[in-house]
């Protein structure tokens, strides 16, 4: 028996899409590109959308597109995946942490504000794990305090606050298709505003800065290769078009563990979902009760063949980050003692009720082992 952590969902369609580009010869820059964008525009609502190579590349373009440069602040989260304040220290913006909340383990945006100083340019919320931050809260700082809102929606294409979609929020959203993904194309990110200046800034940083004459080899900027290739668009229009049966799935999924958990009274916490947010599932975390070993119980879990990982370590405790800022352990307590418990157990859309029953029936067991 072996239960991965993640599997991406991939059908004869995807296939076949990327058969058709082999088959056409252009593999950058055709039509597969166009349609992925399209359709990612289609179904968040915004104006535009521009694909690249990754996740993090888009954030940088978000970044730049915006003009934060070196002695600017950005807010944000330090539980999160690195490349979500990363993409601001490489134009050395300095990422300003505010703590999280611990039920939702999205940014605490009662703490927002004090950290409002006059290099302040812009808030960049993560919507960790496909649940959408309190974009209520958000947008009304942004507002007061003549904020930009980069939203990091890596991990929740298809979440919702409200009626709005995550992502499609503030100036900027971001989403990535990394295979762990709701939706993969293997390696790629999308970036969606509806500023047509952004829009064509963006265009341009991800292919070398060109200019908008593309038989010309001329450069407004320097400029980045951050394109997506063809065959990853094919695979990504084949996604976005069971994206609706994908999610469903997922959500499916995150259903029976709910069940499986309460039937075999696990101490973990589950997920606490707001009420204006509409989850969509990126992983399944479980937070272990306090005095749990952690370690000890991964390794338990792995001795039967059921991948687990911890998810996240808190940025600012990172070697790389304390190397620049000096950060010390209890500088976001809330932050650092839920990355201490939380883990990962093995989600993806097409897990099975019995893949699921020996997950947990394992992991019960392995807690119960692991218990102080
Ligand atoms: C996945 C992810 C990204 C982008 O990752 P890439 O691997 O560059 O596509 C950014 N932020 C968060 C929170 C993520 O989970």
């Amino acid at each position: 028996m072996f239960i991965p952590l993640s599997k991406p969902d991939l059908s004869d369609l995807e296939k076949k899409y990327v058969q058709d580009v082999l088959n056409s010869g252009l593999l950058s820059g055709g039509p597969k590109q166009k349609q992925f964008e399209d359709m990612i525009c289609q179904y968040t609502g915004r104006k535009y959308a521009v694909a690249m190579n990754s996740g993090t590349s888009a954030l940088h373009v978000a970044v730049k597109a915006l003009g934060l440069k070196a002695g600017d602040e950005v807010i944000t989260t330090p539980y999160s995946f690195i490349a979500s304040s990363n993409c601001l220290l490489y134009e050395g913006v300095k990422p300003v942490f505010v703590d999280i909340d611990y039920q939702t383990l999205n940014i605490d945006t009662t703490l927002i504000e004090m950290k409002v100083t006059a290099r302040t340019k812009a808030i960049l919320p993560v919507h960790v794990f496909g649940q959408t931050c309190d974009m209520d809260a958000v947008r009304m700082i942004a507002e007061k305090y003549n904020l930009f809102v980069i939203e990091d929606a890596c991990e929740a294409l298809g979440a919702d606050w409200g009626k709005d979609k995550a992502g499609a929020m503030g100036d900027v959203g971001v989403y990535a298709f990394y295979p762990n993904k709701q939706i993969t194309t293997g390696e790629g990110g999308v970036l969606v505003t509806n500023s047509k200046q952004i829009y064509q800034y963006a265009l341009s940083m991800r292919n070398q800065g060109r200019s908008d004459n593309n038989d010309e080899l001329q450069h407004l900027y320097i400029g980045y290769n951050y394109r997506m290739s063809e065959m990853q668009a094919a695979i990504g229009v084949g996604q976005m078009e069971r994206l609706t049966e994908i999610l469903s799935k997922r959500e499916q999924a995150a259903i029976r563990y709910l069940s499986l958990i309460k039937e075999y009274k696990l101490p973990v916490q589950t997920p606490f979902i707001h009420p204006m947010c509409n989850m969509s599932w990126f992983v399944f975390i479980v937070t272990l009760p306090v005095g749990t070993d952690r370690t000890e119980t991964m390794l338990t879990l792995q001795k039967n063949g059921i991948q687990t990982k911890p998810y996240f370590p808190v940025i600012h405790l990172q070697k790389c980050y304390r190397d620049i800022f000096a950060y010390s352990k209890g500088d976001f307590p809330v932050s650092e003692q839920i990355s201490l418990r939380t883990l990962a157990i093995p989600f993806h859309s097409n897990i099975t009720l019995l893949e699921q029953q020996y997950v947990i029936r394992h992991l019960a067991d392995a807690l119960e082992d692991a218990a102080c």
